[in-house]
């Protein structure tokens, strides 16, 4: 998704720490505890055999980097994708620990990666690398140490595998190792809408301090995978019109609206939305900036940069995807007065409803759709009132008033704790 000229330039990792910069300075935080937090507690990488359909062995490397431990064991995602890298390990685990902090569910931030097309394995050669590289990051993982989830390209039985794997080397069944479980395997309802749920709470929340009517509103989605998708139709739900959206292959566009429910169809027929009846094929970065009211970035990092900033339409961007706009498009984002709903707000809520999912799993609990939702819609409406007021309160874009909040959680978590010894 991410185009390549974006992604050799700007490193994530800078990113993150930039954002962090920010905070701390505002903050006023104290120098030993700004070193503490702009760097990750443990970064592990792992280079494993799989053997292959054709009788080969292919060595794969992946990683897993706990950020920040202060506030809970660590959690977040493990994507597989041909460009992960380390720093963006480190990037997407620092912003976990602020997402996890931002929402106040009891976690520090984690993330795994493995560098692998997984379009181009076998569902046998999938299940292997999958199996091994849990295996190979078995060390630092366990339910009260650092809890895997789904990212880019995992899914529900890519979770069932890793349970699997880890239950066998213990002799028991553990469901509260990973979440985003199938539903049979202790997985939470709710758990697969739930970043497009919460992304789509965050929206209501901020239409309404805008003035933006959902039912007259345009809609576009970069990026059309389990984020992406769900949050199409959740806003068709909510009246918006989908004129525009992506996926890794490039974009459509109607400015009357896409069919979303048959856009889902004829992706899962073709393997790519574009070539959709009625809609006129545009490129991947073309979709932000569309004419529309809400931009939905549902995809990679640096999407958004100082190069097409200012082209973007729409006056409110909800981030359903980590990391999709710099620094430098943030500060142009909000000379233009857009209103940015920040990744580690917009998108809490797959991480959240995970929680829900490791606590019901502990308990040995299972909670129906409605009480998850309602947690949800609670956890999120809260955090997001909570980020305004401080937006308001310090004259800031929403991003900054995230971080504001989140890292001042974490560092009062620390300050509280000590240093050992
Ligand atoms: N990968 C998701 C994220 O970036 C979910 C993480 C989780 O559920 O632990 O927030």
């Amino acid at each position: 998704m991410t185009t390549e000229h974006a992604t050799a330039r700007i490193n994530p990792w800078a990113v993150a720490q930039q954002q962090f910069d920010l905070a701390a300075e505002k903050l006023g935080l104290d120098a030993g505890m700004r070193a503490v937090l702009r760097e990750p507690r443990r970064e592990f990488t792992v280079h494993f055999p799989v053997h292959m359909d054709d009788g080969s062995v292919r060595v794969f490397t992946g990683y897993r980097v706990q950020h920040n431990l202060g506030r809970g064991p660590a959690k977040g995602g493990i994507r597989y994708h041909q460009d992960v890298s380390i720093d963006e390990v480190k990037a997407l685990a620092m912003w976990m620990t602020w997402k996890c902090a931002v929402v106040g569910i009891p976690y520090g931030g984690g993330k795994g990666g493995v560098i692998v097309d997984p379009k181009q394995l076998s569902m046998r050669e999938l299940e292997a690398l999958t199996r091994r590289f849990f295996t190979e990051i078995e060390v630092l993982v366990g339910p009260e140490k650092d809890i895997p989830a789904p990212d880019v390209n995992t899914n529900a039985q890519v979770m069932a595998w890793m349970m699997d794997t880890y239950s066998m080397h213990a002799g028991y069944t553990v469901p509260g190792v990973v979440t985003g479980k199938p539903i049979s395997l202790g997985g939470s309802e709710g758990r697969n809408e739930a970043t497009a749920r919460g992304t789509v709470y965050c929206i209501v929340e901020a239409a309404r301090h805008l003035g933006i009517e959902l039912k007259k509103a345009k809609v576009a989605v970069q990026g059309f995978g389990n984020a992406g998708s769900i949050a199409a139709q959740l806003i068709v739900a909510e009246g918006s019109t989908v004129v525009a959206v992506s996926d890794s292959t490039g974009g459509i566009h109607n400015p009357n609206g896409l069919d979303v429910n048959k856009v889902i169809a004829w992706k899962k027929e073709h393997g790519t939305v574009q070539g959709f009846p009625g809609a006129t094929d545009i490129g991947n970065e073309q979709v932000l900036e569309v004419e529309c009211e809400i931009l939905i970035p549902a995809a990679l990092e640096n999407q958004i940069t100082e190069r097409n900033a200012d082209k973007v339409k729409a006056r409110l961007i909800a981030e359903a995807a980590n990391g999709p706009t710099t620094p430098e498009a943030d500060r142009i984002l909000w000379k233009k007065s857009k209103f940015m709903i920040p990744d580690i707000l917009c998108n809490a809520g797959g991480v959240t409803v995970s929680y829900f999912e490791w606590v019901q799993d502990l308990n040995r609990d299972h909670w129906s759709e409605e009480i998850v939702n309602a947690k949800l819609k609670e956890i999120m409406v809260k955090a997001f009132t909570s980020v305004l007021a401080i937006a308001r309160r310090e004259q800031c874009d929403m991003r900054t008033a995230a971080y504001l909040l989140a890292v001042e959680r974490v560092a009062d978590a620390m300050a509280m704790r000590g240093l050992y010894p």
